[in-house]
């Protein structure tokens, strides 16, 4: 009964959190990412990360070392390095 009351106060109070500007700092090596239009799936790239961090063609975020190694196997520059952040 009580997880309802509060519930429902909190349906009608203001939010307490608010979006705020993610900032990137300049020692950020960034995101790297795979293009899907680009790729042509030779797997060279899931077979010399060091971190294991790509499975089935896509990069596991929390896994990548940013060691940039794909980024300059791929034979057709389908993986690029983005610095801006997803909010
Ligand atoms: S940057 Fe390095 S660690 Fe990250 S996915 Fe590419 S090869 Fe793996
Ligand atoms: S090395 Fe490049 S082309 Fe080959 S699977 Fe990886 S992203 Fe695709």
């Amino acid at each position: 009964m009580r997880i309802i009351k509060l519930a429902l106060q909190n349906l009608f109070t203001r939010r307490f959190t608010r979006k705020k500007e993610l900032k990137v700092f300049p020692e950020w090596r960034g995101r790297y990412e795979i293009d899907k239009k680009k790729c042509i799936k030779c797997g060279l790239c899931m077979k010399y990360c060091p971190a294991f961090a790509i499975k089935d063609f896509k990069i596991i975020q929390d896994r990548c070392v940013k060691c940039g190694l794909c980024a300059f196997l791929c034979p057709v520059k389908a993986i690029q390095v983005k610095h801006e952040l997803e909010a």
